[in-house]
């Protein structure tokens, strides 16, 4: 059996040359066709992602980076690599609104609320993903979380990860059990006025109508503040499928679609990283993308501000397309 790692390098190559996809997704200028492939540049800042390390409590079927209780593929980042980002964030003078944090498990990490600190005293505003079980219930992780909420109201956000709103439909993908212990520390965040918001997937075959009005009625059941209907405070992915077809997304494309490159991730956010064995952390695209070596910018923000070319199925299935079709392609 291959090692995490090893499986999740390989992932990174499938990705780029899935079966469905081959020829495709190899220049980052020209796509398979022979048009210009489209590019997006870092236009408008918002949010600076650190990944805290891939270590989580839990092994979900079809977690996005393959995390689990071994894969420490990227490891934890320290206080002192956040702080040395949170300068060059001064420095470049991005003017990002939030810092962001996501694992992982980011409470696995055992500077977390130091590094939560340190953004909070920069004067961001901080999200955190967390499954809310028990590595944000221990007592340093709560004592540290009532601190900071307590010392910077209405700057720190819990994004809470609830597949889905029926208790047996979450623990399929999470493991038996895993919904209780997540309502339990989202009661917990609730009872002591930490702000929260949710993300949950769509792959039961509901509308996106049917998903919120089920999430609705769970947060009212719990008496949770978090509005379903807000795509920002309920965020519903779709699940991750790295072997269909999907077309390149050329310069054409924004034409065809009416979209703009400002629209879309790569646009407003880069993601911090530490791999394992590296003397420093790197910057990468976006969140998506963290194996995939083509998508690592640099060292430092500086050189994180050059153009993302969208050349992997991943930009085209949910950052350009969103279920569209670019008929030039
Ligand atoms: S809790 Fe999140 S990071 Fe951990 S395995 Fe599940 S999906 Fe992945
Ligand atoms: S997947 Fe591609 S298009 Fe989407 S944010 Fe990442 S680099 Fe940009």
């Amino acid at each position: 059996m291959k090692d995490l790692e090893t499986s999740a390098t390989d992932q990174a190559d499938n990705n780029d040359a899935s079966n469905a996809n081959i020829g495709k997704f190899v220049d980052p200028k020209i796509t398979a066709k022979g048009d210009t492939r489209a590019t997006v540049a870092l236009s408008n800042p918002q949010t600076l992602w650190f990944n805290t390390g891939t270590l989580c409590n839990i092994e979900c079927e079809n977690c996005y980076i393959l995390s689990s209780p071994k894969n420490d593929a990227l490891v934890y980042i320290t206080a002192d690599e956040v702080s040395d980002y949170l300068t060059q964030l001064k420095d470049q003078n991005w003017g990002v609104r939030e810092i962001a944090f996501t694992g992982g498990e980011p409470f696995m990490n055992p500077e977390m609320i130091e590094i939560t600190r340190r953004s909070l005293a920069a004067g961001y505003e901080v999200l955190i993903l967390t499954n809310a079980m028990r590595p944000m219930m221990r007592k340093s992780m709560q004592a540290g979380l009532l601190e900071l909420n307590a010392a910077y109201p209405g700057k720190l956000t819990m994004r809470i990860s609830v597949d889905h709103y029926d208790a047996d439909n979450h623990d399929k993908e999470r493991g038996q059990g895993s919904f209780e212990t997540t309502i339990k520390g989202m009661s917990w965040l609730r009872d002591n006025g930490i702000a929260m918001a949710t993300a949950g997937r769509t792959v039961w075959g509901e509308n996106d109508a049917q998903s919120r009005q089920g999430y609705a009625d769970l947060f009212e059941r719990n008496n949770f503040n978090i509005d379903a209907q807000n795509p920002g405070m309920t965020v519903l992915f779709p699940e991750m499928d790295e072997n269909i077809e999907v077309p390149e997304i050329t310069t054409d494309c924004w034409g065809i679609l009416n979209k703009s490159p400002n629209d879309i991730m790569c646009s407003s956010s880069r993601m911090v990283v530490k791999r394992k064995g590296a003397d420093k952390p790197a910057v990468l695209a976006c969140t998506l993308l963290a194996y995939a070596p083509k998508f690592e910018l640099g060292e430092t923000l500086a050189e994180a501000e050059r153009d993302v070319a969208l050349n992997h199925p991943h930009c085209a299935k949910f950052c350009v397309l969103g279920g569209a079709s670019c008929s030039r392609n």
